[in-house]
């Protein structure tokens, strides 16, 4: 059995070893789960709203512990990580709500009843990145557990504490046993496995573009769900007529917060040329107000990166790009990236094009309306966007033209458990949260009845 050793990010610090799931183990939880699944479907709704409120309630108890856990394992800044447990909570109160709302339909037909069912899946595999542990593990697990299936999670090697300890307040909470169970492990053996495995019937991944071709593709072998939430390379578009200095104080949160490993991150700037220069001058404060720092003091707002790997990659996008100015970032240990902003040569340029997942971005002058939602879309990826104007109109017409699944006007909002969430494009497929994400995790069953 294999195991990884836990690097704590901001001072390389060992934390811990975690061993990696085999095959075998993930093949025993999945029986596991199947039987779990089927007492769980079986339970009045009431009593699987009930279950999901303690486990809400659990959660919210242990908001400093999972947030503890996310600053060592993840270097996520202490108030983010609060935030991020108590989202977690939020998201399993939220659902809470749904097992007494699974309405199906009555439809008029001739010589009888129809009516509609949403009938639970089965047993469900959530394959997780490292950029937001808890927080989109709960995306997965919560309306499904609520549309009465059983979940198997696989959180990302680098980053699996927060989800291990959820599975154990699962069962603290009273949820049944094997309903929720956490598996640690490699992607290319416990990811696979969800895939390969005949009993898993659905798959929500989320990861990076190339791996979620290859779950999708793996998926089709047995004509298996999938859900997708893939990469990103966000526009937040900012016009002559917009409060300049309000987009240049939040565009630094946009992209540099969680050092911008952040599928939504607005990595890419586009500033009407009239603009252009004042936009930069306003901009440079900003980003070098940034704080960059210890992830343990209630002040920092972007930790280090998750690994030494991940900071070689994000580094080799320096090579030979014009750097117009960088924030601050501590000396010594810790995979620490200051904030980088970038003026490319063109609109091809590497940085321009790819997901960086770091924190850097990228500053472009458009021409016009036309101009701005065209280099807005010129990209595989359509997750999220930003748009800065005082014309209400413009702002309309330039979200209904980019092809973005969550757009923000004279803000950056992306994540909110109450509205849906997903990508255009390459970005992914399917939707997360908002009211209907439980009905994702459901087969509509119509089923008549002769009155003759
Ligand atoms: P990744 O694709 O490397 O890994 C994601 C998960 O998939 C990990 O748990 C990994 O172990 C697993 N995996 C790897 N190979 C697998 C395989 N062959 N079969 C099944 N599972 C496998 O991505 P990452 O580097 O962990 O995360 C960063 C990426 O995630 C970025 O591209 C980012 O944009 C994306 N992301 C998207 C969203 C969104 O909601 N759209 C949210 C967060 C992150």
């Amino acid at each position: 059995m294999s195991a990884i050793t836990l690097i704590n990010p901001a001072d390389e610090s060992v934390i811990r070893d975690v061993e990696h799931s085999t095959i075998e183990q993930v093949d025993a939880a999945v029986a596991a789960a199947s039987v779990a699944q089927r007492s769980w479907a079986a339970l009045a709704p009431v009593e699987r709203a009930r279950a999901l409120r303690r486990f809400a309630a659990t959660v919210g108890e242990h908001v400093e512990e999972l947030a503890a856990l996310e600053v060592v394992n993840s270097g996520h800044p202490i108030g983010q990580a609060r935030w991020e447990a108590g989202h977690v909570r939020d998201v399993l109160d939220y659902y809470s709500g749904s097992p007494e709302r699974m309405l199906g339909q009555q439809i008029p037909v001739a010589g009888g009843l129809d009516v509609t069912f949403h009938e639970p899946i089965g047993v469900v595999g959530v394959i997780v990145p490292w950029n937001f542990p808890m927080t989109i593990a709960s995306w997965g697990f919560a309306p499904a557990l609520a549309a009465g299936n059983a979940v198997v999670l696989k959180p990302a090697e680098w980053t699996p504490l927060t989800a291990m300890r959820l599975a154990e307040l699962a069962l603290e909470a009273g949820l049944p046993e094997h309903l929720f169970q956490v598996l640690p492990g490699k992607g290319s053996v416990v990811g696979e496995r969800f895939v390969t495995h005949e009993d898993v019937r659905k798959i929500v991944f989320t990861g990076s573009t190339a791996t979620g071709k290859r779950v999708m593709a793996g998926a089709a072998e047995q004509v298996k769900a999938v859900t997708l939430e893939l990469g990103g390379k966000s526009a937040n578009v900012v016009f002559a007529d917009a409060d300049l200095e309000k987009a240049a104080a939040t565009a630094p949160y946009a992209v540099f917060e969680n050092a911008g490993q952040d599928c939504c991150a607005r990595s890419r700037i586009l500033v009407q040329r009239s603009v252009y220069d004042r936009f930069l001058e306003l901009l440079e404060p900003a980003v070098r107000g940034v704080a960059v720092g210890d992830p343990n003091a209630e002040t920092t707002e972007m930790g280090p990166l998750v690994s030494a790997e991940h900071h070689a990659k994000v580094a080799s996008y320096l090579d030979g790009a014009d750097v117009a100015f960088r924030g601050t970032a501590p000396d010594g240990p810790g995979y620490w990236f200051a904030p980088t902003v970038v003026l490319p040569r063109s609109r091809t340029d590497r940085v321009v094009t790819e997901e960086v997942f770091g924190p850097m971005v990228a500053v472009l002058p458009f021409d016009d309306e036309a101009d701005a939602i065209a280099l807005a879309n010129d990209s595989i990826y359509g997750l999220s966007g930003s748009i800065f104007t005082r014309d209400l109109g413009r702002a309309l017409r330039v979200a209904r033209g980019v092809q973005s699944g969550n757009l923000s006007v004279n803000s950056h909002s992306s994540v909110r458990y109450a509205t849906p969430f997903g990508g255009f494009k390459q970005s992914g497929l399917g939707r997360e949260l908002g009211p209907d994400a439980p009905f994702a995790f459901t087969e509509t069953k119509n089923v008549f009845l002769s009155t003759e």
